[in-house]
C-alpha cells in the first residue's frame, strides 16, 4: 500500500526555509499550522490595510500540504455534507439560506482566487451529483424535496432519474437517482495549497517549514512561540491547526470522528469506459455506515473516501466496507487484482460542531491567543477570513453572514463558553512543557 495519496507525486520537497531565530526574533502575528486554515489567514490579514505591513509569519511542522489540505478529496462543492434539509432543521428557513448562500459565496470566491492568482491546480468545472442509494419512498421523497430547496435558493440544480444518471456514469447501475449540480468545481489540494502559499508568500508572509510550535506561553502582553528552531515573540497568535490539535492537548470525552480516503491503481481505458465517471465529477452518497462516501475519477484512478465515528480499532472492518462498496458501486473493478493502491485514514475532531466554522480566544490572554478551525476546505477558508475579522474588529460580508444566522459567532467568550474544555486544554498548552 502507498504511503503518500498519489497526487503529491513530484510536489514533495521543502520550499519554505527554516526558521532561524538570530534572523526573525518578533513578529505581529504567529500562525501556528500552514494548511488552508493558516494560509487563508495570513492571506487575508495581509490583504487588510491593517495588518498589510506587519510581519505575519507561518509555522508549519511539516510541509505545506501534508496536512489535511493535501490528502483531502479536492471536493470545492458547497453542496457536499450540507444537505439543504438538515441546514433549515438546523438554523430554520431564513437562517439555511443564509448558511447555504455563504457556503456558495465561498466556493465563488475561492475560484476567483486561483484564477486571479493564476494558481494550477487542475481547477475544473465539473459538477456533482448526489446519489440515490436507495430506491425507498421515503429516499425519493427526500430526493425530490431536497432538489426542489436548493433550486427555491436559486441553485442550478437538476433532479436526476435513474436514466439520466446514465449520461454520468456509464453503464453503472448501482443507484436512483441523484441530484446534479452542474456548477461545481474541484481541485487537485496539494498543487492548491502549494500555490496558494506562494501567492502568501509573495505578498510578504514568511513561511516556515519543517518547524513545529512545541508550545505558547503569554507574558507581559507577549507571546513567546517556543518552536524546534528557537523562539520567536509575537504580538499575537493563530492558533490554525486544528486537525491536530489532539495530538497536542489531551480533550476528555471529545468525540472523535475519522476520515479515510482510498485510492485504486491507475484504471485501463477499457475499465475507465466500463465505469463510465467523467473525470473529475464529484459524486457522493448518503447511506451510513460509514457515514457517507465520496468519489471522483482524478488522473484515471477511482478515490473513494468517506467520514465514520467508528472507533480506530475497528479501522481495518471501515477498511473491508469500504472496499466492499466501491467494488459493489463499480464492479468492473473487480477484475482488478489489487484494486485498491492507497489508504489513509486519521481522526479529527467533532465535538458537537455541527460541521460549522469556528473561532474562539484563549482566556488569560487578553485576547492575543485565538484558534480557528472550519471543517471543509470552504469552511476552512472561510476561517481564515474570521480570524482577520476578529483582529481587524470589522465584520466582512462572510462574517456579518454568519452573525445573522447565530450571534454567538463573533460574540465575546463565544467559543469559550461553548466549549470550556477545549479552552481549559488550549490553556494548557499554551504553557511550555
Ligand atoms: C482524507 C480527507 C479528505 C477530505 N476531502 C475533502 C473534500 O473533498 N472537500 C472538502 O471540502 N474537505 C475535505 N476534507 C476536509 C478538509 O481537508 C479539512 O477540513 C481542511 O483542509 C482543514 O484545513 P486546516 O488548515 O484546518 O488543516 P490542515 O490542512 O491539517 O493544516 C493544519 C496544519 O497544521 C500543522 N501543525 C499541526 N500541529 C502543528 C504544530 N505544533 N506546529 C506547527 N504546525 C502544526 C499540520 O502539519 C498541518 O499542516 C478532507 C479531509 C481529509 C482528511
Amino acid at each position: 500500500m502507498k504511503e503518500n495519496p498519489f497526487w503529491w507525486e513530484g510536489t514533495i520537497r521543502q520550499r519554505f526555509q527554516k526558521f532561524d531565530p538570530k534572523k526573525l526574533g518578533y513578529a505581529d502575528v504567529v500562525i501556528i499550522g500552514g494548511g488552508l486554515s493558516g494560509l487563508s489567514a495570513a492571506y487575508h490579514l495581509k490583504q487588510s490595510e491593517e495588518f498589510r505591513d506587519k510581519t505575519i509569519v507561518v509555522l508549519e511542522a511539516e510541509l505545506i500540504g501534508s496536512g489535511a489540505t493535501g490528502k483531502s478529496g479536492g471536493f470545492l462543492a458547497p453542496s457536499v455534507e450540507a444537505d439543504v434539509i438538515d441546514v433549515i432543521h438546523e438554523f430554520g428557513k431564513r437562517g439555511g439560506e443564509i448558511f447555504w448562500n455563504l457556503k456558495t459565496d465561498l466556493a465563488k470566491k475561492l475560484v476567483e482566487l486561483i484564477k486571479r492568482h493564476g494558481i494550477k491546480c487542475d481547477l475544473k468545472n465539473v459538477g456533482s451529483i448526489y446519489l440515490q442509494t436507495d430506491d425507498s419512498e421515503e429516499w425519493r421523497r427526500y430526493f425530490r424535496k431536497e432538489a426542489a430547496l436548493r433550486k427555491s435558493f436559486g441553485y442550478e440544480t437538476e433532479l436526476l432519474t435513474r436514466d439520466q444518471l446514465h449520461r454520468f456514469l456509464g453503464p453503472v447501475d448501482s443507484f436512483y437517482g441523484g441530484i446534479y449540480n452542474p456548477n461545481e468545481y474541484c481541485i487537485n489540494p496539494m498543487l492548491f495549497l502549494i500555490g496558494f502559499a506562494a501567492v502568501c508568500n509573495n505578498l510578504g508572509v514568511s513561511i516556515f517549514e519543517k518547524n513545529k510550535v512545541l508550545g505558547v506561553k503569554y507574558e507581559n502582553g507577549k507571546n513567546i512561540v517556543r518552536t524546534e528552531h528557537g523562539d520567536i515573540t509575537a504580538n499575537r497568535v493563530i492558533y490554525a491547526c486544528w486537525t491536530d490539535i489532539l495530538k497536542f492537548v489531551k480533550l476528555k470525552e471529545a468525540e472523535k470522528s475519522y476520515t479515510f480516503l482510498l485510492a485504486t491503481p491507475e484504471l485501463s481505458n477499457q475499465i475507465l469506459e466500463e465505469i463510465g465517471v467523467r473525470e473529475g465529477l464529484m459524486l457522493w452518497d448518503a447511506v451510513p455506515p460509514p457515514q457517507f462516501t465520496y468519489f471522483r475519477i482524478l488522473r484515471k484512478r477511482l478515490l473513494f473516501g468517506g467520514f465514520t465515528t467508528f472507533k480506530e480499532e475497528k479501522m481495518e472492518k471501515v477498511y473491508s466496507d469500504l472496499k466492499e462498496r466501491m467494488l459493489s458501486y463499480f464492479p468492473p473493478l473487480k477484475k482488478l487484482k489489487n484494486p485498491v493502491e492507497y489508504f489513509w485514514h486519521g481522526d479529527f475532531l467533532t465535538m458537537g460542531f455541527d460541521e460549522r466554522p469556528g473561532i474562539g480566544y484563549i482566556e488569560n490572554t487578553d485576547e492575543k491567543q485565538i484558534f480557528i478551525f472550519g471543517p471543509g476546505l470552504l469552511f476552512a477558508f472561510l476561517c481564515g477570513i474570521m480570524a482577520r475579522d476578529w483582529l481587524v474588529r470589522k465584520l466582512s460580508r462572510e462574517t456579518e453572514m454568519l452573525n445573522s444566522i447565530d450571534k454567538r459567532y463573533f460574540s465575546k467568550r463565544s467559543i469559550a463558553s461553548k466549549f470550556p474544555r477545549l479552552t481549559k486544554a488550549l490553556i494548557d498548552w499554551t504553557i511550555f512543557r
